[in-house]
Order: structure tokens, then sequence, then C-alpha cells
């Protein structure tokens, strides 16, 4: 059963965990997507702004320079690098032109978001007797052309072009002139960065997103609750199956005591002698009072603090706590027991139950001496603080291990490693000790460290 349930929660577990990554990758497949479509649709939107003849004709004064250039070049009365140089210049002083021609164009496209632009060269090659490249020249390999500055590794690309034409130029360099033909390739690249395009997509998806969210925890809430019930389940289980053992226990012993005595009295010898009559008749009455005594404790020990009808009137404190304290001395033979007392006389007396609150102090001086070694030794000491009335009860037994502590209270609950065949019991004193506090409006604490011993806490308002 026990492997069972351990079984079920791990793979429970599992399926939780692999559906969550599932879902997660879903949702990451789908942002993706609706990103990429959205770039794609940006891109078409630029890819068909209308090429107008004046945008064209600012590429074309930037290719009138470069053919200028080209014709210097090639009569050696200038370098490449310089050639590049002046060309930036040109590409400078044409960019404002060419960029607000552009962005009217787009404006017109009324996207509802801001797309920045640009064009790149990305090779300039002059083609005749042998191939010169003019750019991408040593280090310099990028060359915006027009438009706004932004990193191209933050880009995305939108189209890529090519020009290959046929022009001439004077060759004045072995001094006659004569033309010369050349072809000339540039490749262009137009970019496009969308500073908000992770935003943008994130709002398409938000709708999504609260959804898948909200499933998320409802799967999440229903995960926690059925796994709690199925650990409280497990618990009262094992609660259940460790009363019936104590119970039986408890009820072994002098039901086994009555069977001898009973049958002892068919013996006629016994009966024809009436002392040994007698001893046998007061031993069925004392194990039937005992008998009596434990189903009534589980019946009154289990009752809850409203069930409980307190007759609450003023007592003498100091006095009753005396009385109780002598009383459970006598209670006790098991052991050597030594009580020591420090009470606070500050005040007299405290609004309680005498009967009920006796059973509490009864049942913490009960554990105290059961769950003690060879002695007991206890300490009780009252006080008064911030209108509360405080009793502390402290022992020097075998203590409670930290993480049991908190089931302390719970009914029927026993600590496993408290040697539980030597110190019989319910489990239900300290349940039904918390039970009257709390119909006090009182609270108990524990603290306690395993082999050093335990200190309970009441603590009582002093109701007016
Ligand atoms: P009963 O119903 O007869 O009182 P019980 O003593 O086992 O049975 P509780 O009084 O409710 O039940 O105590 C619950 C458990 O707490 C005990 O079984 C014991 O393991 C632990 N415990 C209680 N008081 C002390 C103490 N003073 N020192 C160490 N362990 C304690
Ligand atoms: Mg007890």
């Amino acid at each position: 059963m026990k492997l069972k349930v351990t079984w079920l929660i791990v793979i429970s577990v599992i399926a939780f965990i692999a559906l969550s990554v599932i879902q997660g990758y879903l949702i990451y497949n789908t942002y993706t997507l609706k990103r990429n479509a959205f770039i794609q649709n940006t891109r078409s939107e630029i890819l068909n702004i209308d090429y107008n003849k004046h945008l064209d004709s600012i590429v074309d004064t930037w290719e009138e320079t470069l053919k200028n250039q080209i014709a210097d070049y090639k009569n050696k009365r200038t370098t490449k690098q310089i050639v590049l140089n002046k060309l930036r210049q040109k590409a400078d002083s044409l960019n404002s032109n060419y960029y607000n021609l552009y962005k009217e164009e787009l404006a017109h496209k009324d996207l509802g978001y801001a797309v920045s632009y640009k064009k790149n060269i990305e090779s300039i090659v002059i083609f005749d007797k042998e191939n010169d490249t003019i750019f991408p020249l040593a280090e310099q390999t990028n060359f915006k052309l027009f438009g706004n500055d932004f990193q191209n590794s933050k880009a995305n690309s939108v189209s890529v072009s090519r020009t290959f034409s046929q022009y001439d130029y004077i060759d004045q360099t072995e001094n006659k002139i004569n033309t010369q033909h050349y072809n000339l390739e540039i490749k262009f690249k137009d970019l496009m960065y969308i500073k908000d395009k992770n935003s943008i997509v994130f709002k398409q998806m938000l709708g999504l997103l609260i959804g898948s969210l909200f499933l998320f925890v409802v799967m999440l809430g229903l995960f926690y609750y059925s796994l709690k019930s199925l650990m409280a389940q497990k618990k009262i289980s094992a609660v259940k199956t460790d009363f019936i053992n104590n119970i039986t226990h408890e009820l072994k012993t002098p039901l086994a005591t009555l069977g001898i005595a009973t049958k002892s009295l068919k013996n006629q010898q016994i009966l024809s002698k009436p002392e040994t009559l007698q001893n046998s008749l007061a031993i069925i009455d004392r194990q039937n009072e005992r008998i009596q005594k434990l189903i009534d404790q589980v019946m009154t020990n289990s009752l809850k603090a409203q069930h409980l009808k307190l007759a609450l009137k003023n007592v003498e404190i100091i006095p009753f706590l005396n009385h109780i304290v002598e009383d459970f001395k006598l209670s006790v033979e098991a052991k050597p027991l030594q009580i020591a007392i420090a009470f606070n006389h500050q005040e007299k007396e405290l609004k309680i139950d005498p009967f009920y609150f006796s059973t509490a102090i009864f049942n913490l001086l009960d554990n105290a001496v059961k769950y003690s070694k060879e002695k007991a030794k206890i300490k009780i000491t009252t006080d008064y603080n911030n209108n509360c009335f405080f009793l502390v009860i402290k022992d020097e037994g075998i203590g409670i291990p930290k993480k049991e502590q908190q089931h302390l209270f719970e009914k029927f609950y026993r600590v496993s490693s408290s040697n539980l065949q030597a110190n019989q019991g319910l489990g239900l004193g300290l349940y039904y000790t918390q039970q009257i506090i709390l119909a006090h409006q009182g609270t108990i604490k524990v603290k306690s460290e395993k082999s050093k011993g335990s200190t309970f806490t009441i603590k009582i308002p002093k109701i007016q």
C-alpha cells in the first residue's frame, strides 16, 4: 500500500512536470511562429514601398560619384581607401534626403509601430581584365549607404539586390587617351530593425499567456489538493492502525485477568472459601472498572473544545495547584518523583473550570513521568505577563524530536521513538489537554529537545 502510494505520487509529479514542460514548449513555439510572422509582415510592407523615381535618383547620384572615383582610381590618381572615404562622404550628404523620402513612403503604410531602416553596401567589385574588389576592404566590412544607424546583428534582413552595369572611363595612364570598358557589380542589402518587436508579439499573445497561466495555477492547485488529501488519508489510516493496536493492547491485560478470575469461580475449592471468593470478585470488579475507564477515556478525551461545557469560576490558583501536585504525587508509584515548584503570588484568582483544568495539568504531569527514564524530575512555574497567566511544566525526560512536535496535539498521535511498548497510551492526552486549554481561550506550546527534556507552556488570558 505504502509503496503503491509512493509510486502514485512519483508518477503524478513526473506527469505534472512533463505536462508543464510541454506547455512551456508549445507556448515558446507559438511565440517564435508569431514573431516570425510579424517580422515577415513588416518585411512585406517595406518591400511593397514604391521605389519612386526620387528614391532611385538619389541612389543614381551616389553611383555617379562612384563612377567618377573609379575613373580616378583606374588612372592611378587615387587609392581604394580614398575612393571609399569619398563614397561615404557622398552617402552622408545624401542620407537625410533619401531617408526622409523613405519615411514618407513608410508612413503611408500606417504600421502602428516604429521601424528603423537602412541600405547597406555588401560589396563593390570591378570586372575588367581581372576582378578588383573596392569593397569590402581590409577591416572595413560595414558600409551603410542610407538610413538609420543600428547594429546589423540586431536587424532583420529585408532584401538583397545586385546591380551589374557596364561603364567606360578615359584611360590616360599611357600618355594617350583611350576609352576603356569595365563592368561594375554592386551588392546591396536592405535591413530593418523593429525595436519593440518582442513586446508587440508578447502583447499579441497576452490572452493566451494569461489563459495558460490560469490553467496552470488551477492544475497546480488541484494537484496539490489531491496530494494533500492522499497524504492525509495515508496518515489517518496509519493513525487508525496505531489506535487499534494500542486499544487492543490496553484491553488485553484486563480481559486476560478477567478470564482467569471467572475461571477460578468455577473451581469448587475457591467457591467454598469466602476470602478467596471475595478476592476473585474484587479482581473482576477492578478489571471491569479498568475497561469502563478505558472506554470513558476514549469517549471523553475525543471531545472537541466547542463541545466542552465549562463551568467557569474564580479559583484561588496557588492552593488549587498545590492540591493537584499533592494528589498527583500520591498517584505515582512506578518511579521516584521529584517536583519543584516556583509560583508567582502576584495574583490570587483565575477564572477557570477547576475540573477540566486539573485534568489538563494531570495529563501533562502524567506524560512528564511516563516519558522520563528511571527518575522523574519536574518543575512547575507560574507567571503573569501582558494580562495573561502562564503555567510552565518542565521535565528532564526523553524529549521529543523537532519534526514530531508539530503533530503532538493531534488525536491518537504518539511519537514512534518514545519506547511505546513500555509506556502505554492512546495518544489522546495532549489532544484533550489542548482542547481544554482552547475552551479556556488559551494556548499550549511545547519546546523540547531529544534526550534533554520537554517544556509545555499554557497561556490563559485573564477574563475580567
Ligand atoms: P494517553 O492518551 O494515555 O495520554 P499518550 O501519553 O501516548 O497516551 P499524549 O499524552 O497525547 O499520548 O502524548 C502524545 C505523545 O507525545 C506521547 O506518545 C509521547 O510520545 C509524546 N510526549 C508527550 N509528552 C511528552 C513528554 N513530556 N516527554 C516526551 N514525550 C512526550
Ligand atoms: Mg499522555
